[in-house]
């Protein structure tokens, strides 16, 4: 089982690590944004000579919000006091570890504490696949934009290793890394430490994908595991990760079923349908960038350490490259074709257009390409041309579908 969190291009910050500059040394003496490795490393731990370092700010009282802002605080959202209980939060806390300037974002959140909108029925399973490890499956049919699941996040931390750290000098490169990495994996044990003990049984559950990279167990399952929150808890260059329990477990499809949007306020995701879904179809996520080439998304998913087998990915890929690349110009094409057709006089029109909106309709879908921002666009042409062919029960069903397509991306 692999996770991903990389499917927006906006989204594409690979893990790095950055250090902490010690006062009066030069940056250009720390690695800044070092790659972390993937496969395997000799060393792992600490090097010899290296004394440990801690000073990360343990929060006392959840109602502060006045930290230093680029400070890193260990807190719990929503705040968590000695007598609370599932009662209160039935899909329970975050530990997360996050800047002053993001827990005061997050608390000034408009309607921040609302409570996750819930499904009023169970729709999906965790159980194993012939071929990917364990996997999410749908339990009863599924409309586009239903809801399948509200999580909150088991933990959430920064994009990069950022330990505050002094280091020597001297250390070399390698040196560096190993020191981050080991100080970094304290300050997320701290983190599982806070957590109640069915969330933390939950956590190391969890895959984890890089057990000899030189990442501490922690590390390794939030790298395997993690979706990017990045356009939604963001501080200067401190973008988040948030690993969940259950979404762990939707395996990756470059034609994915299903999306997923993380909602500040009531700090959760919502795994919602991309499409209508039939009983025990898989729930597949993209880890990678639709809109890309076969030949792109093998290299965005090497870091899983697996290569994708989706009807897009094997044998001849030229149509589906096509398609996936050009999406938005194919649609804004058509959609050209479709206003020059409504301008024809009524005699004049056939039903070319309708055939070749509903082709290109049937290609987008094949290839899994809903998220686009121009579907939506798409399945309004269609139903235009059906009100103007006089079919006003397709055409409300196609409006319908693009309402669908609002709940399901716009959330
Ligand atoms: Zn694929």
């Amino acid at each position: 089982m692999k996770r991903g969190f990389l499917n927006r291009a906006k989204a594409k910050k690979a893990l790095s690590s950055t250090t902490r500059v010690v006062h009066n040394t030069p940056i250009d003496d720390y690695p800044r944004g070092t790659k972390f490795s993937y496969g395997k490393v000799a060393d792992a731990g600490p090097p010899e000579g290296y004394t440990e370092h801690q000073t990360f700010t343990k929060e006392m009282n959840a109602e502060r919000l006045d930290h230093p802002e680029g400070r890193l605080l260990y807190t719990t959202i929503p705040a968590q006091y000695s007598n609370s209980s599932y009662d209160d939060e039935p899909i329970g806390w975050s530990e997360c570890l996050i800047t002053g300037s993001v827990k005061r974002q997050i608390y000034e959140t408009p309607e921040f504490g609302r409570a996750p909108p819930q499904s009023d029925r169970v729709s999906f399973r965790i159980r194993p696949t012939p071929d990917m490890g364990l996997g999410m499956f749908a339990t009863c049919s599924l409309k586009m934009g239903d809801l399948i699941l509200s999580e909150r996040p088991l933990i959430v931390t920064p994009v990069v290793a950022r330990p505050d750290v002094q280091i020597p000098r001297s250390f070399t490169h390698e040196q560096i890394r190993q020191v981050i990495l080991f100080e970094w994996e304290k300050n997320l044990e701290i983190c599982v430490d806070r957590m109640f003990p069915e969330n933390r049984k939950a956590f190391y559950t969890l895959a984890n994908a890089h057990t000899e990279d030189g990442s501490g167990p922690i590390m390794g399952r939030i790298r395997t595991n993690g979706y990017g929150v990045i356009e939604k808890l963001y501080d200067k260059e401190l973008a988040h990760l948030a690993v969940c329990d259950k979404l762990s477990y939707i395996n990756h499809s470059c034609r994915p079923n299903v999306t997923q949007d993380f909602d500040v306020a009531s700090f959760s995701f919502q795994l919602r349908a991309s499409r209508d879904i039939k009983p025990d179809e898989q729930l597949f996520y993209s880890y990678c960038e639709v809109d890309s080439s076969a030949t792109d998304r093998k290299r965005q998913l090497a870091r899983y350490g697996f290569e994708c087998i989706c009807a897009s990915c094997s044998g001849d890929t030229a149509n589906s490259d096509y398609i996936r690349m050009n999406v938005d110009a194919l649609i804004s094409q058509n959609k050209i074709e479709c206003e020059a057709w409504t301008r024809k006089p009524r005699h004049l029109r056939d039903d070319s257009v309708l055939r070749s909106s509903l082709d290109l309709l049937s290609d987008v879908e094949n290839e899994g390409l809903h998220s686009s921002d121009s579907y939506p666009i798409l399945v309004r042409s269609i139903s235009e041309i059906y009100t103007q062919l006089g079919d006003m029960e397709d055409a409300k069903s196609y409006l319908h579908r693009q309402e669908a397509w609002k709940t399901a991306f716009k959330a």
